[in-house]
């Protein structure tokens, strides 16, 4: 047995375990976050505003845009390296990871993994230096968790095809130079690569949201978008294309929401350690103690998740089943603690002066954007049962 305590921040020492290129990356994204986006974040929160082109030159330049992909000047790093940078940008605002990941895992590896060599050069080492965003349209207003049901068409007029249909909650939709976008065809679903500049293509802004309020969410209208017969993902058909896409976007949820956790139990120990009432410190009661405790179980427990899911991603041994597990296992523990550690502030709980409120009101987004919680009790049930309950 170790005489030393176990360290409040890293109750589990998981850090230790991290190799060198990793602990790396969760340094230069710390300080990063600490120098270009804490002080500001709440700010972006509360305006419902975020400066795109700025954060997405500073994200290109630490080598964030499509870290985990091979070449095209994107870094190509581990999949647990990845999934830190996630998380260590995560435990500054859902939506900040959230703008990392549909640029990288959604956009960017759409293209990677399914896009043409033409599309792949033209759009890759631009999206991977932030001088080109993009954003990836997969919802409907009518087509939310049963994506099969889209409406969203793409029709053959000569070589060209012309794109019809409204795609919603399109995360970067207003600040993209080039959407992904699925859509019917007489051959199945099929993804296409839309540069926003396209007539008849307009974002609009979705406004009055209560969560994910540091990131921009769009409407996309696709009125008539004509496009080059090369526009289209050449091979692939069917939910397969954008499943794909998905869960890579799910593993960096899974893995960024054990920041979110931390910063809310970080905050709740900071405060209940500060401040006294009845004599002493909040911390100092017992029931403040079992709710701490509770907060360290759920951080060190997702961040345990994370990081096996991880090492199961870099040996190729992962399974969609296991990104479910880990989607609905750790965003439930993040949300759990942030509505724990948004008590234990008291009135300051519900204030913008500390993340806590923030982070718990984003976690809801988290909790239903890349398949609702529902969507993975399903997929789990599916893998252990062999029945499928979705229908
Ligand atoms: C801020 C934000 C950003 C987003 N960004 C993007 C993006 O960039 N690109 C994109 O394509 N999409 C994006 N989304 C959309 C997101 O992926 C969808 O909201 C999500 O898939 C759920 O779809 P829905 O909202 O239509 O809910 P619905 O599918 O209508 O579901 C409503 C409720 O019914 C439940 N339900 C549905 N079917 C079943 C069933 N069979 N059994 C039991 N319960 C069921 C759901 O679990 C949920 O609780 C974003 C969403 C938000 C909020």
């Amino acid at each position: 047995m170790s005489s030393r305590t176990p360290d409040p921040h890293d109750f589990l020492d998981l850090d230790a375990g991290l190799a060198e290129e990793e602990r790396g990356i969760c340094a230069a994204v710390r300080a990063y976050a600490k120098d270009n986006l804490l002080d500001q974040v709440a700010d972006w929160y509360e305006t419902g505003s975020l400066p795109a082109a700025e954060l997405a030159k500073g994200f290109g330049s630490l080598g964030l845009l499509g870290m985990h992909l091979e070449g095209y000047g994107c870094a190509g790093t581990s999949a647990v390296a990845y999934g830190i940078a996630c998380r260590e940008l995560e435990a500054v605002d859902s939506g900040l990871r959230s703008f990392v990941s549909v640029q990288g895992s959604l956009a960017m590896y759409a293209i990677h993994k399914w896009g043409s060599e033409e599309q792949r050069q033209e759009w890759l080492p631009r999206m991977a230096t932030g001088d080109a965003l993009g954003c990836f349209g997969l919802t409907e207003p009518d087509a939310g968790s049963d994506p099969g049901s889209m409406r969203t068409r793409a029709v053959r007029d000569g070589s060209d095809w012309v794109l019809s249909g409204t795609k919603m909650w399109i995360t970067n939709g207003t600040v993209a130079d080039v959407a992904v976008v699925w859509a019917q065809t007489d051959d199945g679903i099929r993804g296409f690569v839309v540069p926003t500049s396209t007539p008849g293509f307009t974002a609009n802004e979705v406004k009055h949201k209560l969560s994910l309020r540091a990131s921009l969410t769009a409407e996309l209208v696709l009125d008539g978008v004509r496009l080059p017969g090369s526009a289209a993902f050449p091979e692939v058909r069917g939910l397969r294309g954008p499943l794909s896409c998905l869960n890579e976007a799910r593993y960096g949820i899974l893995f960024g929401v054990v920041g979110a956790a931390r910063a809310c139990y970080e905050a709740a120990l900071e405060y209940t350690l500060s401040r006294s009432q009845f004599g002493k410190p909040l911390a100092g009661f017992q029931l403040t103690q079992r709710k701490l405790a509770d907060l360290l179980v759920e951080v060190n427990r997702a961040g345990l998740v994370a990081l096996q899911i991880g090492r199961l991603k870099d040996a190729g041994t992962l399974h969609h089943n296991h990104v479910s597990f880990g989607k609905m296992a750790n965003v439930r523990s993040a949300l759990s603690a942030a509505r724990e550690a948004r008590s234990m502030l008291g009135a300051n709980g519900i204030s913008l002066e500390y993340p806590v409120m923030r982070h718990m009101a984003n976690l809801e987004t988290v909790l239903t954007y890349e398949g609702t919680e529902e969507m993975h009790a399903l997929s789990l049930g599916q893998a252990v049962t062999g029945l499928a309950a979705f229908r």
